[in-house]
């Protein structure tokens, strides 16, 4: 071990070929001044000598340092042609201490494609951590970052694929909703990208962006119950067999039950839910699973629908709510069709409210597409897998207004990028 201060230093400083020039402190931040000693380049038209023109002080923001943040001040040679061919002056780049255009230290901009990809932190807090703006941090994870999602060997084959959309923020005066398509392996529970809205063109471009052998072998093409993702699989994958969520099924009862309590509520009483109104009051209980009421609740239940459910609609589509959830308990795959399609019938009987036949009415029409579940063998494993990653990747997206921002971080956060490229990609 050397015994040279300079030396030490340069080692704590921990970059090649550097004097350290200068270590200040501020009240907040260490700044450590340093310069190259490369080999002096050529001249890049002419290949002769070159001289020093100038030099530019640039500032990096680095990593935290003995628990201060601390800033890179490199002193950047300008370098000129001595012969004077006419080749214009040049700065000098060492791309193991920033990268071209970063703001960042080549070490700290990989530090934050971690903290923002990897673990799903907020580029504000990364910034605030590193002395940064906020564009310093989302230019560095962009940077490093789509070179990981672009990677070939990102995804392989897959055979089930999954679209699901997601409100991705809200904008402006309005509260305008801005939408994104997922499109997800289901079976690997991996994000495999992220399209702009939630129509069938976006998901279609991504399709015939893949190779045909590629989507020729996906088997199953998971949806929600939505006319467009229908489309982008009619037209883009017409072999593979459609499957309806069994989440976005379930679900669809329960929202047909809410908009039925909240009908009924507002045509016997004249007002939206109080806190003291039965309707009100039971619908936390009505969305619950039957199996997960016990006996006082389910007292409760009855006795509240008795009260504010004169005409028995509300009761009516919580059955009906149970008796979809039941579609998944068979196991047969042409039964399941006879149940289904003999439920969405029933659901029809004129005595019935309105919300029970929409609800018929949307089960016969994507029946087909609801029991390939029970023919695809997909468990509720991958479905669950899938919810989660949603979930995960709402919670990272949520209020990202760039689709471009939102789409690196989504797919860093849940599209299984191999991060053990990170230390030695260039970013882009
Ligand atoms: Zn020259």
């Amino acid at each position: 071990m050397s015994s040279d201060p300079t030396r030490m230093c340069e080692l704590l400083v921990g970059l090649p070929d550097v004097n350290v020039l200068e270590v200040t402190e501020t009240d907040d931040a260490l700044r450590v001044k340093i310069e190259t000693r490369g080999d002096r380049p050529t001249c890049r038209d002419c290949g002769g000598l070159v001289k020093v023109k100038d030099r530019d002080e640039v500032e990096y923001a680095d990593l935290p340092c003995f628990g201060r943040r601390s800033v890179l001040v490199w002193r950047k040679i300008r370098w000129a042609c001595v012969a004077g061919c006419g080749a214009r002056s040049f700065t000098e780049t060492a791309a193991a201490i920033a990268a071209p255009r970063q703001r960042l230290t080549d070490r700290a901009g990989r530090w934050a494609t971690v903290q923002v990809g990897r673990r799903g932190r907020p580029v504000s807090d990364v910034a605030g951590e590193l002395g940064a703006g906020w564009d310093a941090v989302m230019d560095a994870v962009a940077g490093y970052g789509q070179v990981l999602i672009d990677d070939p060997d990102r995804f392989t084959d897959v055979e089930a694929i999954g679209l699901d959309e997601t409100l991705r923020c809200k904008t402006g005066r309005w509260k305008t909703q801005q939408w994104s398509t997922q499109i997800v392996d289901v079976g690997a529970g991996q994000l495999l990208d992220v399209a702009e809205g939630r129509n069938a063109a976006g998901p279609c471009e991504w399709f015939a962006e893949q190779p045909p052998q590629w989507r020729d072998g996906i088997r199953w093409a998971a949806l929600d119950l939505s006319g467009p993702y229908r489309k982008v699989f009619d037209t883009m994958l017409p072999v593979a067999q459609q499957v309806a969520d069994p989440f976005h099924v379930t679900k669809l009862a329960g929202t047909r039950l809410d908009e039925c309590r909240r009908r009924v509520q507002n045509e016997t009483m004249g007002h939206r839910g109080r806190k003291d109104d039965p309707l009100y009051r039971c619908r936390r209980l009505l969305t619950k699973a039957d199996e997960r009421l016990d006996e006082r609740g389910r007292t409760r239940l009855l006795g509240l629908l008795d009260a504010g459910d004169p005409r028995g609609e509300v009761k009516t589509m919580w059955h009906a709510k149970e008796v979809v959830r039941s579609i998944y308990s068979h196991r047969d795959p042409v039964l399941a069709l006879e149940f289904v399609t003999r439920l969405g019938h029933d659901l029809q009987d004129e005595d019935h409210p309105v919300e029970a036949h929409q609800l018929g009415r949307t089960l016969l029409r994507w029946r087909h597409q609801i029991c390939a579940w029970h023919a695809s063998g997909v468990t509720n494993g991958p479905t669950e897998a899938i919810n989660n990653l949603i979930k995960r990747v709402k919670r990272v997206a949520f209020g990202i207004v760039n689709h471009r921002n939102y789409r690196i971080r989504a797919l860093l956060y849940a599209g299984k990028p191999n991060w053990d490229l990170l230390p030695t990609i260039e970013p882009r």
